[in-house]
């Protein structure tokens, strides 16, 4: 709810109003070009001052308003978080849940793995609206929805198992709002994307020997957000993508997520 202020409107203000006015408890006076807006600190006090300023100046437009503080509001609330009550969740504007309906299969991508999440967290630091984004090894196509209900203009998931690429596809028909041009393909034979942001959640090995390939599909001025590698292999990695730069890394366990400029 709206926190409101009591407050008086009056137009055209006569002589001797403004002394009239010290009888009462005003808080605030705003000076508008059609006439007073004047706040007082309880309800009963501006109702008070209503009956008595139109027995003093009969004739006077006094208007009674509730001033809504939007500000306050904003104050507030502004930290306010959506609530989970079993499957329904209340949201305000600023904090709507993106829910992504992924059927559980035999390939990967439920959500359930560490670097699934990992990718999950690196994408939502990104500000993905217009952009053209692919995801390489999509699987069940999780990263690749996430992108589109998130705002990606264009987005590309591809995998060599064909398999994936229909469970990609049914979980596509799971969520109607997403956009995703599936492919079955090897990443070392993808056509040049110019993509803003390309995902991989491979493997450390394939992250190295595929890395020209993964470079070659993302716009020179684009980012790639890589997991699917374990700690122990992040040198090597990022030494194939050099010189790309890190700027975002998260780890969980082992596993790691790098985004790289
Ligand atoms: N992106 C999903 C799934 C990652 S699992 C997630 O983050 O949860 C890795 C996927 O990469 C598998 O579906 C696998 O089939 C695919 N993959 C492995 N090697 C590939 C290659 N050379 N070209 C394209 N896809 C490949």
């Amino acid at each position: 709810m709206v926190r409101t202020w009591p407050a008086l409107d009056v137009r055209s203000i006569p002589d001797l109003f403004e002394a009239s006015l010290t009888d009462y408890d005003v808080t605030a006076i705003n000076e508008g070009e059609d006439g007073w807006r004047i706040f007082f600190h309880t309800t009963q006090e501006r109702d008070r001052a209503a009956v008595g300023l139109r027995a003093e100046f009969s004739g006077l437009a006094i208007e009674p308003v509730d001033v809504p503080d939007e500000d306050w509001a904003a104050r507030s609330q502004a930290s306010l978080r959506a609530i989970q009550i079993g499957r329904v969740i209340v949201a305000p504007p600023w904090d709507t849940p993106v829910t992504i309906v992924v059927q559980p299969s035999m390939g990967f991508g439920t959500g359930h793995h560490a670097t699934t999440r990992l990718c999950l967290a690196a994408l939502q630091q990104l500000d993905l609206r217009g952009l053209t984004v692919i995801d390489v090894g999509t699987g069940s196509g999780v990263l690749a929805i996430t992108a589109s209900l998130l705002g990606a203009a264009n987005v590309i998931g591809i995998d060599d198992d064909e398999d994936a690429i229909s469970s990609a596809r049914e979980n596509l028909g799971l969520n109607p709002r997403a956009r995703v041009n599936l492919q079955v393909g090897d990443l070392r034979q993808a056509a040049s994307a110019n993509a803003d942001l390309l995902m991989a959640n491979l493997t450390g090995a394939l992250l190295v020997t595929a890395a020209d390939q993964l470079r070659q599909l993302t716009d020179s001025r684009g980012r790639l957000i890589l997991s699917g590698f374990m700690a122990r292999e992040e040198r090597d990695v990022l030494h194939a993508f050099h010189p790309l730069t890190v700027e975002h890394r998260a780890q969980e366990e082992e596993w790691l997520c790098v985004t790289l400029r």
